[in-house]
């Protein structure tokens, strides 16, 4: 029924809000024009449309970005739309009509939507390509990087090594990725070992006549992927694939052939990385087997750039496009593969308006273009895993690593008995005697925990005890309103259906009063092992330590050059970067993300020991593990120590569907902003009882779970008050149905001192 609504809304539309140049910076000016009668069932949002425009008339190109019933303005005033361009396949049509599809299914404004998808044109200054080219034969390069000084110059040392494969290099990477200083640059030209050349063109960082990284021969399985897919690419509808490869089982060489194999028939290809894998290592892979028909799209970039990388791809000059969520827009003529890397990653997720997940994005683009869609991941999501089960995906498996490399041997530290036995430690045993192993042969070490642990969940340190929600399976998070941390004050909260309780001073469970919400910051590791071992050289990566973009790549390079023995972090220095030199990783506290009150916990804490387990010894060294839990017995642990995703995947989806949670059920969160806590709640609850007075006529009733409203998880932000509701249903079309309605039915009372938005299965607590 609310299907139908909208339906009908849609025929009688007389007037069209175009807009006249999307390549201009305020593309919100949005122009009226009338629609003649005989376009009145036909014309879309995006169609390319020639308006008469300004003083004389002058014929423009336009888009349409809204249809309406009602003018704004007198009849008298209203100019008619001249013609609609039917055959008009312009990137301007299709990238607006991508930005209403997002508008559609995400909710939001078209603006939004637009600006989401579209690279805006910025006056800038001419950018200018500044490149290092050595000048100096190896053996000059060999002797002076044997020459640095181990501890001052590594930077130096860093560079001529490179320099070794690599003959030029952008200024930008060397500086930025590498993590040269200009000082030590600048030394180096002086003496003459390179030179410092400026063109205004982007250019290949690498040179042409630089040795090719040869290509590994495939492996079976490697070679059955690449077939498999490859054949897909031929037909007109390619589908979906997932590849699913352990850690270093050699996914990037199957994206690297299809990529070649889709250049050879002509066609583009855009790699979805996350941008914190986005690393110099990855980067020179892809340049190194494509040279300059790469691009990579990065948060440095600036404005101006941004755009110019967009404008290389849609003029023909590019084959690749690497990058972050954003890169999805890439305006490629041609477009024949996307390829999506840690596909499980939240990251694709946007947090913004509209709040669309690259990973459906990608599917709408490449079913319109008929390119095929390839998701690799050795933890995929839920979600992928659960359609190449259902046979919508097509399913190709990577079970070994190439030349036999050995997967991590790992340990599960069991911390209830570590306290038993009078370890107080933050570090279990198991986990000190290897670190002093690997201190002592000058191997490395990486140290996580995880940094949503923070919201604050309780447990009981004598018995693992978490306390739990009796109503929802989710753990009751610790509550503090204003940040004040007085106990009388505090409250265990369930962020999914409002219970609420006193905080407990004892555990419920074996009486202990070891009971508190858990909180080891990164600090306090390092306080300890220096405690521990005074000498020991310590990195630290947290939200203190990388205020600024580069700060990452600093700390990265830095511990790459073996600057430090110990890497302690979140879960950010876990993902995608290659230490051959690091043979040991412990998860300080594995549990702390399994109790984050949210149902994709267990997930969560699954790939992240998944991935950080597939980090040890990938070099030639064997890696180890501990995973340091209270909850030593969870299926998220106790598969993620046996790299097992199957048995996970198969105890995890049980859970989802038992409790209809994504992917079995959707599930839509109406996100209510609000200055006054009464004013949001009252709003959510009127959406509510609307929506459930609509469906009690209705044959979905059964079929929809209403849950809420509640304070969101975050009650409390910058004043404003956060309140959420959810709705369940097994039709993700349904749900769209019910944001279309909700937005009609809050478009009148609008603009008042609440907000709202719209999230579709989110992924991260609001
Ligand atoms: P993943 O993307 O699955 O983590 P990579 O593609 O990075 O794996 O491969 C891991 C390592 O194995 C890389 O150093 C890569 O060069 C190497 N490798 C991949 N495939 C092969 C192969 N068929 N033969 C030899 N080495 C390979
Ligand atoms: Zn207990
Ligand atoms: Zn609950």
């Amino acid at each position: 029924m609310i299907l139908q609504d909208v339906d009908k809304a849609m025929n009688i539309n007389k007037y069209a809000n175009v807009i006249v140049d999307i390549s201009h910076e305020k593309v919100d000016r949005l122009f009226q024009y009338r629609l003649p009668e005989n376009l009145r069932q036909t014309a879309k949002v995006g169609d390319e449309v020639i308006v008469p425009f300004g003083r004389g008339d002058s014929k423009r190109k336009a888009y349409i970005m809204e249809l309406t019933e009602e003018s704004q303005w007198e009849e008298s005033r209203i100019k008619e739309i001249i013609s609609i361009n039917e055959k008009a396949v312009s990137v301007e049509a299709r990238t607006l009509q991508l930005a209403y599809w997002m508008k559609s299914n995400y909710g939001s404004t078209m603006i939004t939507a637009m600006k989401t998808v579209l690279p805006v044109k910025k006056k800038i200054r001419e950018q200018q390509y500044r490149c290092l080219q050595c000048i100096v034969g190896d053996e000059i390069l060999t002797e002076l990087a044997g020459k640095c000084h181990p501890c001052r110059q590594i930077a130096r040392r860093r560079l001529l090594q490179e320099f070794l494969s690599v003959k030029e290099l952008p200024y930008q990477l060397v500086t930025g990725k590498m993590n040269v200083a200009p000082s030590t640059i600048h030394s180096l030209e002086k003496q003459g070992v390179l030179r410092i050349v400026t063109t205004r063109e982007y250019r290949n960082p690498l040179m042409r006549s630089d040795r090719r990284v040869e290509k590994p021969v495939l492996s079976v399985e490697q070679q059955q992927a690449v077939d498999g897919i490859f054949k897909s690419m031929q037909e007109t509808e390619p589908g979906v694939s997932l590849l699913h490869g352990i850690t270093g089982s050699g996914k990037t060489e199957v994206y690297m052939e299809l990529i070649e194999k889709n250049i050879s028939m002509g066609k583009q290809a855009i790699v979805l990385i996350p941008e914190i894998a986005l690393t110099f290592q990855t980067l020179m892979r892809f340049y190194a087997r494509f040279g300059d028909r790469v691009s990579v799209l990065h948060s440095r970039l600036s404005d101006g750039e941004r755009f110019d990388q967009y404008e290389r791809a849609r003029t023909g000059q590019l084959d690749v496009m690497i990058g972050p969520r954003s890169a999805l827009f890439t305006p490629f003529m041609q477009l024949g593969l996307i390829v999506i890397d840690e596909e499980h990653e939240n990251s694709y997720k946007s947090e913004k308006m509209p709040k669309y997940h690259a990973r459906e994005v990608a599917e709408y683009i490449a079913k319109r273009d008929h390119a095929a869609l390839v998701l690799g991941s050795a933890t995929p999501s839920l979600e992928s895993y659960y359609r190449a089960v259902k046979g919508e995906y097509h399913l190709y498996q990577l079970r070994h690593r190439p030349q036999n490399a050995v997967l991590p041997q790992v340990y599960i530290a069991d911390m209830r008995k570590e306290l038993k036995e009078g370890n107080k430690s933050l570090f279990s045993r198991k986990l000190k005697e290897l670190m002093l192993e690997r201190l002592l042969r000058g191997e490395q070490i990486m140290l996580f925990i995880n940094r949503r642990g923070y919201a604050g969940f309780v447990s009981c340190r004598e018995c693992g005890y978490v306390v739990k929600c009796p109503h929802c399976d989710v753990s009751l998070s610790q509550h503090h309103a204003n940040g004040m941390y007085q106990k009388k004050e505090q409250k265990l909260v369930c962020h999914y259906c409002g219970y609420q309780t006193d905080m407990l001073t004892k555990c419920p469970e074996c009486g202990s009063s070891y009971i508190a919400g858990f909180r080891a910051g990164t600090q306090r590791i390092e306080e300890e092992l220096k405690k521990w071992y005074s000498s020991v050289r310590v990195l630290r990566m947290d939200a203190d330590t990388t205020r600024k973009k580069e700060d990452y790549e600093k700390i990265l390079s830095s511990f790459a050059a073996h600057e430090a023995d110990v890497l302690i972090g979140t879960q950010m220095i876990v993902k995608g970067h290659d230490f051959p030199n690091t043979t040991l990783v412990g998860a300080i506290a594995a549990d702390l993300s399994l109790s984050v009150g949210d149902y994709r916990a267990a997930e969560r804490t699954f790939q992240l020991l998944t991935q950080a387990a597939g980090r040890a010894g990938r070099g030639d060294k064997k890696g180890e593990v501990v995973i340091q839990t209270y909850q030593p017995d969870n299926y998220g642990i106790v598969n993620a120590a046996k790299q097992d995703y199957l048995s996970f995947y198969q105890e995890e989806i049980l859970y989802r569907r038992l409790a209809g949670y994504p992917p079995v059920q959707h599930m839509l969160a109406v996100q209510i902003f609000a200055k006054e806590e009464a004013e949001g709640m009252a709003l959510a609850q009127k959406i509510a009882d609307k929506i459930s007075e609509l469906l009690s006529e209705s044959q979905e009733k059964e079929q929809t779970q209403i849950i809420g409203p509640v304070p969101a998880a975050l009650a409390r932000i910058n004043d404003i008050h956060r309140t959420v509701l959810y709705i369940k249903h097994e039709s993700k079309q349904f749900l769209i149905a019910c944001k279309d309605w909700i937005e009609g039915m809050t478009k009148d009372m609008e603009q008042g001192s609440q907000m709202l938005q719209f999230d579709f299965d989110p992924v991260n607590l609001f």
